[in-house]
């Protein structure tokens, strides 16, 4: 069984105002991410998943096409997770070691942008190192997270309208902008990165 309570969140709920909302934190968080939680507990209890932890349920549940709902629940678990930990604490000075690998700080900024300005319904915006350890930024769709596809995530961008519309309404382009300028939490990507 799976519990909110083991995914608190790593900053105040008043931290990311103005550019995220006390009501769209708390909504995002208890409500969506609660959701998430409670399906998959129904959809795994008595299964084969039952005993398995978040990522081994993700990755097996991946490959079989009879749990498709499963899937989605336990990605969008890890996704709001990973999320949320990349968001608040002040940290927001981007790090050479990622504006570098894209040949300057706003260079990286207008590809994230570029990339998530072409997410087409709901998705998330990842930086995420490949097999090589090389830095690259790209989408996915829906609940699809890159841990099945053999890639390490190290940033991440909510883009399903609910992460935004109460705060932005239609005015995605400025809540992407507002995520790079002031939303980032640079230290728990460093801490998480791959860089031996
Ligand atoms: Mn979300």
């Amino acid at each position: 069984m799976f519990n909110l309570a083991e995914y608190p969140l790593p900053f105040r709920e008043t931290d990311l105002v103005p550019y995220m909302s006390v009501e769209t934190v708390r909504t995002h968080h208890d409500k969506h991410m609660g959701a998430y939680i409670a399906n998959l507990n129904k959809l795994i209890d008595g299964t084969e998943y039952a005993d398995m932890d978040l990522h081994e349920i993700i990755l097996a549940s991946a490959k079989d096409k009879n749990a498709t709902k499963v899937f989605n629940n336990a990605a969008q678990i890890f996704n709001h997770e990973f999320f949320f930990n990349c968001l608040g604490r002040g940290n927001t000075l981007i790090p050479d070691l990622i504006s570098d690998a894209f040949g300057g700080v706003s260079e990286f900024k207008e590809k994230f942008k570029s990339v998530a300005n072409d997410v087409f319904g709901s998705g998330w915006v990842w930086v995420v190192q490949n097999s090589n350890k090389k830095f690259e930024i790209m989408s996915t769709a829906n609940a699809d997270t890159p841990i099945v596809h053999g890639l390490k995530p190290v940033l991440v961008l909510d883009l399903w309208e609910h992460a935004y519309y109460l705060d932005y309404q239609n005015r995605r382009a400025e809540f992407i902008d507002n995520f790079l300028e002031f939303l980032i939490d640079w230290k728990f990507v460093l801490d998480n990165l791959n860089v031996e």
